[in-house]
């Protein structure tokens, strides 16, 4: 996932501003935070290991100067957790300084690196994001624009960019639109300032900052930030939108608006066909806190059964999903969640998630459920089963570890221990939505990947680890 801002804000110390919309996607992602920003000379980066407020605090933000910004937070989709695959990514070449902030997955980082003089050897860390740093900063020929209108259109895969020089600010969607990136205007805040530009990978990112939503960046299309005259538009490709449709229905924050549908209320919705889909006999609905809320109380709605808390979430534990690794996961759930026995015992009980992954944590919630007292447990989920890994920026790569993909819903429901289990089905999730089915990416639903995924990035997602130093030979299929 990752989230990403930039700021464009002449006047003012942009790296607070953008450190600002950065914690409100601390959720896209847990594992890293960083800022780049540039005074119009000099690009500075800090980054680091750890949560938003960890890293960029109040003693790191005022030494970095300047009016311009861009700021990442990661969740990893290539590379391992260390500090060198942390972002911006960040270099210095021989014509220019490159920063990068990074939302998705590219699917020929192998082609990509035989066209790096150098390869492998030339990388600290080992992301698509620093792969791509590296081209656009040793490329020839003219300024970022330039370089990057000749690099992008040989970049294959998810990629929602915030990039930036010494001297401008660009954002940028690849064309097929998988990750969201929206573009605000900050409000002139004195005499000195003269507002400025936002991007950010959601509408709360520039809610927070007091910006006003202008408008999406088009999928194939570059925002040139830092310019006379306001934003310029600049399009690298024809681009069609296959929005990641996990966006709606998990990831992103229910404030934010996406394709001009509020996401709580698209949430809700679900809920309220899941329940006309596979209704319950049962005493209440409960969400799994805090993402399956808005469907729980839908599905409470629709079904006329009270809607309750059935368990409390340690807000300050991070979301389950993104640890990034099986064991971190596991004790997630413990430290995450504690049971209201009160509510629960004796009762049947509905209880809505927003997905099952690899099942494990449903199964602890379930057990958690169950030592507290519930009779029945009837768990609905306001999505459809995942079959199918995804490449394009969620970390469900390996398809051995999703339940689905080798589980019917029968055995999942005995695995996870509960009395009835019920998806919903792809039809729903597009009526809660409301817009066409081909407006958005539903791969890891159906099978159906916008962008082919060549044989050799199906392996994992360590693909510039385990390629040897030096050139990289383009792989031929076996
Ligand atoms: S495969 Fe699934 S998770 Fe990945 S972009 Fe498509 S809908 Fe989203």
């Amino acid at each position: 996932m990752c989230g990403i801002v930039g700021v464009h804000a002449p006047g003012q110390e942009a790296a607070g501003l953008a450190a600002l919309g950065l914690f409100a996607l601390q959720h896209r992602g847990q594992e890293s935070a960083g800022v780049a920003v540039s005074d119009g000379d000099q690009v500075m980066v800090y980054k680091d290991l750890g949560m938003v407020s960890q890293v960029l605090d109040e003693r790191r933000l005022p030494s970095l100067r300047g009016h311009m910004a861009i700021a990442h937070c990661r969740y990893s989709t290539t590379g391992s957790t260390l500090w060198e695959n942390s972002q911006p990514a960040f270099r210095l070449g021989p014509r220019r300084a490159v920063a990068i902030g990074h939302n998705g997955n590219l699917v020929n980082t192998r082609e990509l690196l035989a066209l790096l003089p150098g390869g492998r050897r030339q990388l600290q860390g080992s992301t698509d994001t620093e792969l791509l740093t590296a081209l656009l900063a040793s490329a020839d020929g003219g300024d970022l624009l330039d370089v990057l209108l000749a690099t992008l259109p040989k970049v294959r895969g998810a990629f929602a960019l915030v990039v930036m020089d010494e001297h401008r600010l660009l954002g940028i969607r690849d064309p097929w639109g998988f990750r969201p990136l929206v573009l605000g205007r900050l409000p002139h805040g004195g005499p000195r300032d003269e507002g400025g530009w936002v991007l950010a990978s959601e509408t709360a990112g520039l809610d927070v900052l007091g910006a006003e939503y202008v408008r999406d960046v088009d999928p194939g299309e570059i925002v040139v930030l830092g310019e006379p005259g306001g934003p310029r538009s600049v399009r690298f490709a024809e681009g069609r939108e296959h929005l990641c449709v996990f966006e709606l229905i998990y990831f992103a924050r229910p404030d934010s608006y996406m394709l001009g549908r509020n996401l709580y209320e698209v949430r809700r919705r679900m809920g309220e066909a899941l329940a006309r889909e596979s209704p319950a006999e049962a005493d209440l609905v409960m969400p799994v806190p805090d993402t399956g809320g808005p469907a729980a109380a839908g599905f409470a709605e629709a079904s006329g059964i009270p809607y309750r808390e059935g368990m409390t979430r340690n807000r300050y534990a991070g979301r389950t999903f993104i640890q990034p690794s099986q064991a971190l996961r596991q004790r997630g759930v413990n430290v995450k969640l504690s049971p209201l026995p009160e509510q629960l015992r004796g009762r049947r009980v509905v209880v809505v998630d927003d997905s099952i992954v690899r099942g494990t944590t449903t199964r602890q919630i379930v057990a958690l459920l169950r030592r507290a007292g519930a009779r029945e447990i009837h768990l609905r989920i306001s999505a459809p089963p995942i079959h199918h890994p995804c490449f394009y920026g969620i970390d469900t790569q390996v398809e051995t570890e999703l339940i689905a993909a080798t589980h019917t819903v029968e055995e999942i429901r005995a695995f996870v221990g509960a009395d009835s289990l019920a998806y919903l089905s792809i039809g729903g999730v597009l009526d809660a939505i409301g817009l066409p089915r081909e407006r958005f990416c539903f791969a890891c639903f159906d099978g159906l990947y916008p962008v082919p995924v060549p044989y050799d990035v199906t392996s994992h997602k360590f693909i510039l680890e385990d390629l040897p130093l030096g050139d990289a030979p383009v792989a031929t299929p076996p």
